[in-house]
């Protein structure tokens, strides 16, 4: 079996593939955004038993077409969903080049100048949230979610030495979690990977914007303290995914020192306002606290699965990751703390960070921040239309994530749901209804780089076309 293939079948494959990537992403805008399959349909879709092999042209025409077909065309402009971007073109390109190339990054040595690029990008980056050298450590991770699970291990490493041995069988008194009622679940997710289940997790309510109440946190610590359990951890959200909302950081921070709990920002969305000039003191504080969670697969345009966990702690990864049972991380030399097996969560791992630093070599900081500053400015577009409209909008984000409704059916969960449902089986755009505090809106937020007022008209358009269809 030649599994190279022919160069002749490579130069028609490539170049095929080539053209129908190019049609796709130059023409993304004439997809439906939206899709409505049944299971079964799908499933049938599934039509090969490997049994027939055939050619790598028919293959690939079949899975561009499934795609095409089957799946939320999160790249579409008229996407107004989660934080799923369109992908910038230099980082589909840095996913080629790692697939080709197939750097391991475990170890130094194997791949130097992807190990290098990785280290240099998180000190960056590190410094954009005020961290400050020779302090700061960090590695690539696949997603938010392993991200906030690298920094629970950190911090339970850090405050229990003897963690790496003995895990949680060797606490005397349960470790608590804080988090608020609107952070992302990844929260709980990460205290049951890291084995203290979740009930570890206590969320913490939030005030009418969705922000932590710090009186609430204290309140909770305390009680926590006289129940006996070890208050150890807090999750901050820069930005939260239902409305942007953003912690109250510089409290929260004061909190945390007085009762002695890392704190980790949940920055997988916000942070990238980091690289804006003009917003920087929307996270305020962040330089403070312990850790963070950015995630590149948001709203720096890179294709999944690619994020950042930072930390100041320089030793912190050794720590947790270490294989060695009596780690001396002072002892340890810089190429030993720059291969990851020993210091993240993965062992093998793909050069993830080269879907950053291409996008960066291409467009600078300054490109970035145009294109961040770009989709606020859309943000605020969309606001104003809304209002423009006799829409009225209830949470107060400066990032452009708008929860609103038709106040006359501000409690009717019927109508958000109905305009919901009607825009995607339009196909046009996609939104969701998301429950803002008591009040059924629904959500748009702009996450593709390339969305413009025009675009922004059109959904005006088809949402007030929804609202007359109701009212009907
Ligand atoms: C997306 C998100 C996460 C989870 O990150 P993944 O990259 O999806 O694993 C955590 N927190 C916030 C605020 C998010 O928006």
């Amino acid at each position: 079996m030649n599994f190279d293939l022919t160069s002749s079948e490579r130069n028609t494959t490539w170049n095929f593939l080539w053209n129908e990537l190019e049609d796709y992403y130059s023409k993304t805008e004439k997809q439906r955004t939206a899709i409505y399959p049944e299971r079964k349909e799908v499933v049938h879709a599934l039509d090969s038993d490997f049994e027939q092999p055939r050619s790598t042209k028919e293959a690939v025409e079949y899975v561009l077409k499934s795609l095409s077909k089957y799946a939320v065309h999160t790249p579409h402009p008229a996407y107004y969903g989660m934080f799923n971007p369109r992908a910038n073109f230099p980082s589909i390109l840095a996913d080629v080049i790692s697939a080709v190339y197939n750097p391991q990054l475990a170890a130094w040595g194997h791949a130097p100048f992807a190990v290098e690029v990785e280290h240099m990008l998180i000190q960056r980056i590190g410094e954009k949230f005020g961290y400050t050298a020779p302090n700061i450590d960090g590695v690539f991770a696949t997603g938010g979610q392993e991200a906030h699970i690298t920094g629970l291990l950190c911090a339970l490493h850090e405050k229990y030495p003897d963690f790496a041995s003995s895990g949680v069988q060797g606490l005397e008194k349960l470790p608590v979690v804080y988090c608020s009622s609107a952070s992302h679940h990844a929260t709980i997710k990460a205290a049951r990977v890291c084995g203290l289940g979740g009930s570890a997790v206590k969320y913490i309510e939030v005030d009418d914007e969705q922000r932590m109440r710090v009186d609430e946190l204290e309140r909770q610590i305390k009680e926590d303290l006289e129940l006996g359990l070890q208050p150890f951890f807090v999750f901050a959200t820069m930005g939260t995914t239902g409305s942007g909302a953003i912690d109250p950081l510089p409290e929260i921070n004061e909190i945390a020192k007085q009762y002695n709990l890392w704190v980790h920002a949940d920055a997988a969305y916000g942070g990238a306002v980091r690289l804006t000039k003009e917003h920087t003191e929307l996270l305020d504080g962040i330089e403070n606290t312990d850790s963070i969670t950015f995630d590149a697969h948001k709203w720096l345009s890179v294709p999944m699965a690619a994020s950042l966990f930072i930390t100041k702690h320089r030793y912190a990864l050794g720590k947790a990751f270490s294989i060695s049972a009596n780690f001396m991380p002072e002892e340890e030399d810089e190429i030993d703390r720059l291969s990851s097996y020993t210091h993240s969560i993965q062992w093998s791992r793909r050069f993830i960070g080269l879907k950053l630093y291409l996008p960066l070599l291409v467009f600078g900081w300054e490109g970035y921040e145009e294109t961040i500053l770009h989709q606020i400015r859309m943000g605020d577009y969309l606001r104003e239309q809304l209002l423009a409209n006799g829409w009225k909008i209830y949470n107060h984000s400066q990032l452009p994530i708008v929860c609103f409704t038709d106040e006359r059916m501000e409690e009717d969960a019927a109508f958000s749901k109905f305009v919901y449902d009607r825009t995607l089986e339009k196909g046009n755009a996609w939104i969701i209804n998301y429950p803002y505090g008591k009040y059924a809106t629904l959500r748009a937020c702009i996450t593709n780089y390339n969305t413009t007022e025009k675009h922004i008209d059109d959904l005006i358009d088809w949402l007030n076309e929804n609202r007359e269809e109701y009212l009907k």
